[in-house]
């Protein structure tokens, strides 16, 4: 079988790849290994998605919904319970071999589109010391325990991490009768958004601790309790300030990693940013004809720049391929990272979509790009906060020339 392309991963990031694709005359493949289309939407049942693409707050199921009934209108195959365990360059594009229900199969196509999500840190990726018991969860597997099984994941549970996910878990367990007997964070201020403070914690009393980790755990065969330690600014334990908390689950919100175990085989390179890949202004990877989009690429806040993402590499993967001139967006100033850090100067640079994020909070800057020197565009913004990406839309077409360019964000 040949396709124009194949998308790995049926995440809100591989459907609007797919139905793009497919609405600009591509054959699509789109593989998926879990039973149902919608990725990690499937579970989060809570409200808030797709505010900036639908004006409406939207549950993770409702969001997904949107666009798998849109997928039915084209003409995408799609093969569920299907695991990707090959994909190599051949003669006239790729080969990609997946496992599924009925064996093995193998597939050529033009072009691929990686949109394959995240994982999420686990207790080995932070270092946490003791006993190997039962409870112990990451935030994904406690929010699928509850919201898709049914089953609760403990009774007095302690949350390490306040990012958004561990806010929302927090008011989830507690939603369901247990007890959240605190959310505890390494940094010295919270990392999930404002309102998320508010709605998930002020408003069902749940406390937040701020520099302070979880350095052990206790149990026999179920976790009896966790050892909490205070932390300095380097977020190193203090020996002498730990103390023990009794629970029977120890949720950990702890951050997100793009996803990239078939790009790493495929020797696509990869920025140590963002822990994706390096990407131009359409998706592509510094591979030809390999693309990434969605969690895959970056760690997103909001779906909505996911979707967006995907579409942007579903219309330009089944484009006929032409010869891209890479030239590389530098930074400059207190920027975690920016996407894309290409530019495909042999493509549109009319309307260039990026994203961004500040490495620490910030008060009064003022975002530059600079092309050769000149200025292209600038942006002030009064505050920014690493857990909120930033999104601006450039156009390249106003500089004299496209060489040395620069993304500097410094104080106003
Ligand atoms: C636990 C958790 C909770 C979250 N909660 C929220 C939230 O409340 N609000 C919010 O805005 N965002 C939330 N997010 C962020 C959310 O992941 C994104 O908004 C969005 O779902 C990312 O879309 P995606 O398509 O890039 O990835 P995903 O939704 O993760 O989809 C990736 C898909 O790829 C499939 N896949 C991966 N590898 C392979 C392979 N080798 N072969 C075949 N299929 C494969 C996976 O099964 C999955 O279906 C959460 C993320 C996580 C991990």
């Amino acid at each position: 079988m040949r396709y124009d392309t194949v998308v790995i991963g049926g995440g809100p990031a591989g459907l609007a790849a797919a139905i793009k694709a497919s609405e600009n005359g591509g054959s699509v493949l789109l593989i998926e290994r879990e039973a149902r289309l919608g990725g990690i939407l499937k579970q989060c049942i809570h409200d808030g998605f797709g505010v900036v693409r639908f004006g409406e707050k939207l549950s993770g199921p409702e969001y997904a919904d949107r666009f798998i009934k849109e997928l039915r209108r084209t003409n995408v195959q799609v093969s569920l319970f299907s695991f990707v365990t090959d994909t190599h360059k051949c003669d006239d594009g790729y080969s990609i071999t997946y496992v599924c229900r009925d064996g093995m199969h193998t597939v050529q196509c033009s072009s691929i589109v990686l949109a394959t999500g995240c994982r999420e840190r686990t207790r080995n990726n932070i270092y946490i010391h003791g006993d190997r018991c039962a409870g112990i969860y990451t935030a994904g597997a406690a929010q699928n325990l509850v919201n898709i099984m049914g089953v609760m994941p403990g009774k007095n549970v302690v949350i390490l991490g306040s990012g958004d996910i561990g806010l929302i878990m927090a008011r989830r367990l507690t939603l369901e009768g247990a007890k959240v007997l605190g959310v505890y964070e390494a940094k010295s201020s919270p990392s999930g958004l404002t309102r998320n403070i508010h709605q998930c914690l002020r408003d069902f009393d749940i406390p937040l601790y701020l520099s302070k980790t979880v350095t052990r755990v206790f149990g026999t065969t179920r976790l009896e309790k966790v050892e909490i330690s205070d932390v300095d600014e380097k977020m190193r334990p203090l020996a002498g300030s730990e103390q023990l908390v009794d629970c029977d689950c120890l949720v950990l919100a702890v951050g997100l990693i793009p996803e990239n175990e078939i790009a790493r085989d495929m020797l696509v390179p990869l920025d140590p940013k963002t822990k994706g890949a390096y990407v131009d202004q359409n998706c592509q990877t510094k591979t030809d004809g390999v693309y990434a989009c969605g969690n895959a690429l970056h760690v997103n806040d909001l779906v909505d720049y996911v979707s967006e993402s995907g579409e942007t590499a579903g219309i330009d993967c089944v484009k006929p391929a032409h010869k891209r001139k890479l030239i590389q967006i530098n930074t400059e100033g207190k920027l975690l990272y920016v996407v894309p850090q290409l530019l495909d100067v042999n493509s549109d640079v009319s309307r260039v979509v990026m994203y961004f994020r500040a490495s620490e909070e910030l008060s009064a800057q003022r975002l530059t790009i600079t092309a050769d020197g000149q200025t292209i565009f600038t942006k002030v913004y009064n505050k920014l906060l690493p857990p909120e990406m930033e999104r601006i839309t450039v156009d390249f077409t106003q500089a004299a020339s496209l060489r040395d360019l620069t993304v500097k964000l410094e104080d106003k």
